[in-house]
C-alpha cells in the first residue's frame, strides 16, 4: 500500500455564483511513499484561479505565489484535479488537519457539483495521528506541523514552508519519524457516507439553557488544586457562550471562577471545565485546568 500527503494552498474568494465566500485552491504538492517511506513521485501544480482574480496580500506573503504565476500556470482546477486523481490511485490519502481535506470537497462540489471525492478510498488525518504518537492530548489546541517537526527535531532547512510540495514533504518527515505500524490501521478511515457526516460535522457551541442536551447535573466545578467539588458563591450568568459562576474551595481556602462550555461535536457533547485564578491586585486573569470529558 502507498502513502499519497497532500497539501494544498488557497485563497479566500467571493464567488457572486455562489453568494459566499470560498476557499479557492491555488496549489496542489503531494509526495508519493511508499510503507518503507521511499518517495516514489511527487506532484506540484498550480491552479489559475476562476474566481479570485487577485491573491489576498496574506496569501502571496506566506506561498510567494503571485497572481501572475497563477495565471501564466493556465491550468482549471478540473484540470488538476484529473492529474492528481491518476497520481493518488489506490493510494491511502493523508493531510495534515482536516482544513485540506475540506477545502478539497468544497472544491470538488464548487467546480463538480459532486459532495464526495469518489476518488478517494481511504483517508487518514495525519495531524491526529502524531497528536497521538507525542502524546498530545489538549484537543482544544491543536498541534501545527512546524511545532511537531520541531518536537521531532526535523529541521526545515531547505525548505520553502507555506508551499505544497515542501509542506507535503514536511508531513512525511513527521510521519516517517512516529509511524508505527501496530497501530496506523487505527486511524485510516473508509471513505464512506459516515466518513463524510462526520468530516463535515460542525461543531457548534451550546448555551441556551432550555437546549435538552445541556445535561444539568454537569454544572459543577472542582478546585484543580484538591480537586474536591467547590462551593458555589454566585449564579450561574452566560458570557461569550460559556457559563459562569464564582466558587470557593473551603479546604484551600481559594476563591475563583469556574467556567463550563458545552460543544456539540459529532461524537456526542463534551463540557469543558475551567478555573480561572484570581490574581490579587490585578484584573490578570489566567485560565488554568482545562478538563474536557464527553458526557453523550
Ligand atoms: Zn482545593
Amino acid at each position: 500500500m502507498n502513502f499519497v500527503i497532500l497539501d494544498l494552498e488557497w485563497n479566500g474568494a467571493y464567488s457572486k455564483k455562489a453568494k459566499k465566500f470560498v476557499n479557492e485552491i491555488i496549489e496542489f504538492g503531494a509526495v508519493k511513499t511508499d510503507e518503507q517511506f521511499n518517495i516514489i513521485d511527487t506532484f506540484s501544480m498550480l491552479v489559475t484561479p476562476q474566481i479570485g482574480k487577485k491573491l489576498n496580500s496574506r496569501v502571496s506573503e506566506l506561498t510567494h505565489i503571485t497572481t501572475q504565476e497563477l495565471f501564466d500556470s493556465n491550468n482549471t482546477f478540473t484540470h488538476v484535479l484529473s492529474k492528481f486523481k491518476k497520481f493518488l490511485s489506490d493510494s491511502i490519502l493523508l493531510t495534515w488537519g482536516t482544513s485540506d481535506i475540506l477545502t478539497l470537497i468544497e472544491n470538488c462540489k464548487y467546480y463538480l457539483g459532486e459532495e464526495k471525492l469518489s476518488f478517494m478510498t481511504t483517508y487518514c488525518n495525519l495531524q491526529a495521528y502524531c497528536e497521538h504518537k507525542l502524546g498530545h492530548t489538549d484537543k482544544s489546541r491543536q498541534m501545527g506541523l512546524s511545532t511537531c517537526a520541531e518536537q521531532l527535531s526535523i529541521s526545515t532547512n531547505g525548505l520553502e514552508l507555506h508551499r505544497a510540495c515542501d509542506d507535503a514533504k514536511l508531513s512525511l518527515q513527521c510521519f516517517e519519524k512516529l509511524y508505527d505500524s501496530s497501530d496506523i490501521r487505527e486511524f485510516i478511515e473508509i471513505a464512506n457516507d459516515e466518513f463524510y457526516r462526520k468530516i463535515t460535522f460542525k461543531n457548534t457551541v451550546l448555551y441556551d439553557l432550555r437546549n435538552p442536551l445541556i445535561d444539568k447535573k454537569e454544572f459543577y466545578i472542582c478546585c484543580d488544586k484538591c480537586g474536591r467539588k467547590a462551593r458555589k458563591k454566585s449564579k450561574w450568568i452566560c458570557k461569550n457562550r460559556s457559563f459562569r459562576a464564582q466558587f470557593r474551595c473551603a479546604k484551600c481556602k481559594r476563591d475563583f471562577e469556574g467556567r463550563i462550555t458545552f460543544r456539540l461535536k459529532y461524537e456526542g457533547v463534551t463540557v469543558d471545565r475551567r478555573v480561572i485564578e484570581k490574581v490579587k491586585g490585578e484584573n490578570a486573569e489566567k485560565p488554568k485546568n482545562i478538563l474536557s470529558k464527553l458526557i453523550k
